[in-house]
């Protein structure tokens, strides 16, 4: 955390070089020493300083400058730093000015010039107003700040990626301005530039990035974009729970092992408010929690883990070569693909405009506390759905569950179910569809169908979470893996049709249970055909995937 600021200003050189030693001499390790040689200058520091969040302790301020006087310049700082204690420095003579400017601008303590021994005449009088700041001010927030509009899909995915990276920030909604100081105070210390270009990330050394892609988020917020080697012995496509078992595996038994995830690790477990048939978790955890337990898991073994999206896959002899959708290539003996499934979309008029200003897919956790006090609309009958009802129940006056069937028996485990009628603030309507959603910058209501009586209605609306399936993203992989109509991944028996193996294998071995038709690349997890859809049964085919990976390596280094 950055050190509060103490901040010194005088036009004469000589006498601002001796503030700055004795201030340094008694503070300086507990506070940031800075001095500017006139008002402007000060109040440039002081506005760059806010901007980064970073706390101001003392001003400590000659009276007598050429252009701003010590008390016109308090009189404006104090704006952005209204706790910071404020002590003129004045001449003898101007002792009445100073006693007066004690009303005009708030100030502390005036302190005649020259003040030595500042043992004597310096130090008790700042030791004392020090303490009191220290002991009223809060600590500021000083990591990454956003700045957005709640309804901007930009704002959305912006904190959505940092938080499920456990990247901690501040969010800050524009529009509550009108409420929040804070807010207001950022927004006059901005260019116009920077408020037209929203959302706004401000990195707490004061770097701003204008609405940021992933990419550029990722590289600023320390996460690692490129491989620091051109060659592993295992890659791993994909974060969920069956890659991050394969790389802790791998790692821990001494494969060069690197993982590309493109979102954050932990994939649609890590969207989990609550992960309650986990074996070894009686009370469950969130799948935050089980995702940031696995990522320390897998870098204390030596795993790297890539924010970066896998987009090509070429194979030559031995070697898989895997591109990165930043133009990067790396090569790997094994390959394992984990890359699980993604929301299936929605598919009625106004859905797609409004995603990500209302209409969020998955359960969307950084949007919950938004939704304090309001109508939720929940779309799905599987666990996802009733886990994200259970979830915004905490925050919203109403969660109504939109569900296609007549009953959630076949859908939802029974747990749930129980734990959903127990909840009075969770409504659930059976025989529900969407048919329309309506709003002009976000969602404002949306248009429901009866299909038992075919009759529609439209409910005011601004929060609707969609959770109806979920479908392979394995396009890039078309021309070399074998896939079924759905895009899963075939792999093992899977393969082998009337006797015979696939097309191309050479080998004279079945290809291993959880292999693709190119021998060496893996597949494990939701996106294999025939895979049950579970976090237990991901971490067990990631597990066991890697002994089929040393008994492939043991033949071909
Ligand atoms: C909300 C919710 C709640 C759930 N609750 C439970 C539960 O309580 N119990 C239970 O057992 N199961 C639960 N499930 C199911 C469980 O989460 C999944 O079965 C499990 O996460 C599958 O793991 P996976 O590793 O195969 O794939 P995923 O979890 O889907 O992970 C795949 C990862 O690959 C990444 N990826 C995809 N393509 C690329 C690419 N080209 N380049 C780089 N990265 C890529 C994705 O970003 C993603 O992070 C839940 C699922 C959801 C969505």
């Amino acid at each position: 955390m950055a050190k509060p600021a103490l901040l010194t200003v005088d036009d004469d050189r000589e006498v601002l070089r001796a503030i700055e030693r004795d201030l340094r001499r008694k503070y300086g390790s507990d506070y940031r020493v800075l001095r500017a040689g006139s008002g402007p200058e000060a109040l440039e520091i002081v506005r760059e300083l806010k901007i980064r969040n970073n706390s101001i302790a003392l001003f400590l301020i000659d009276q007598r400058m050429p252009g701003m006087s010590g008390v016109d310049f308090l009189a404006q700082a104090i704006d952005l730093y209204p706790d910071a204690k404020r002590v003129l420095l004045t001449a003898y003579a101007d002792t009445d000015a100073a006693i007066a400017a004690i009303n005009e601008a708030g100030i502390n303590h005036y302190l005649l010039k020259p003040w030595d021994p500042p043992e004597e005449n310096l130090y008790p009088v700042l030791d004392e107003l020090l303490e009191d700041w220290g002991a009223a001010f809060p600590p500021q927030f000083e990591g990454i700040r956003v700045l957005g509009n709640r309804w901007s899909p930009a704002s959305h995915s912006i904190k959505d990626f940092l938080a499920r990276n456990h990247v901690p920030y501040q969010w800050l909604d524009i529009e509550t301005a009108a409420s929040d100081s804070e807010v207001r105070s950022l927004i006059e210390l901005l260019d116009e530039e920077d408020i037209r270009s929203l959302p706004i990330v401000i990195l707490p050394n004061g770097v701003r990035l204008r609405q940021p892609s992933q990419a550029d988020l990722a590289e600023h917020a320390g996460l690692r974009t490129r491989a620091t080697e051109a060659f592993y012995d295992l890659a791993i496509v994909g974060g969920g729970p069956a890659g991050l078992a394969a790389a802790v595996y791998g790692a821990s038994e001494g494969l060069r092992t690197v993982m590309i995830e493109r979102e954050a690790p932990g994939g649609q477990a890590g969207m989990s408010s609550r992960i309650e048939n986990y074996l070894g978790f009686p009370s469950g955890l969130t799948g935050a929690d089980l995702a940031r337990r696995a990522v320390v898991q897998a870098r204390r073994f030596g795993v790297e883990i890539i924010s970066a999206e896998a987009t090509e896959l070429r194979v030559d002899g031995p070697y898989r070569f895997l591109k990165l959708a930043s133009g990067e290539e790396l090569s790997c003996h094994a390959l394992l693909v984990a890359t699980g499934v993604q929301w299936r979309k929605l598919d009625a008029p106004g859905v797609e405009r409004l995603t990500g200003a209302g209409i969020y897919y998955g359960a969307a956790m950084t949007e919950a506390m938004s939704t304090t006090g309001e109508d939720v609309y929940v779309v799905g009958g599987a666990n996802s759905a009733g886990q994200a009802a259970m979830h915004f129940s905490r925050y919203a006056q109403r969660v109504v569950m939109l569900v296609r069937g007549s009953s959630l028996a076949t859908s939802m485990s029974q747990y749930l179910i129980n734990q959903l009628k127990a909840t009075p603030n969770i409504q659930i309507e059976y025989n529900t569809s969407i048919v329309e959603a309506h709003g002009d910058n976000h969602l404002e209501a949306i248009s429901i169908r009866c299909s038992t009586t075919n009759e529609v209605n439209k409910v005011p609306a601004n929060s609707l979470f969609i959770m109806i399936g979920a479908a392979p993203n394995t396009d890039w992989l078309a021309n070399i893996v074998e896939r079924d109509e759905r895009g899963f991944i075939y792999s093992g028996p899977h393969l082998t049709r009337d006797g015979k193996r696939p097309n191309g294998w050479k080998l004279d071995r079945e290809p291993g249970l959880l292999e693709t038709n190119v021998p060496g690349i893996f597949v494990v997890g939701d996106v294999r055909h025939g895979s049950v859809k579970r976090v237990a049964s991901g971490v067990g085919e990631g597990s066991v995937a890697i002994s089929f990976v040393h008994q492939y390596l043991s033949k071909v280094v």
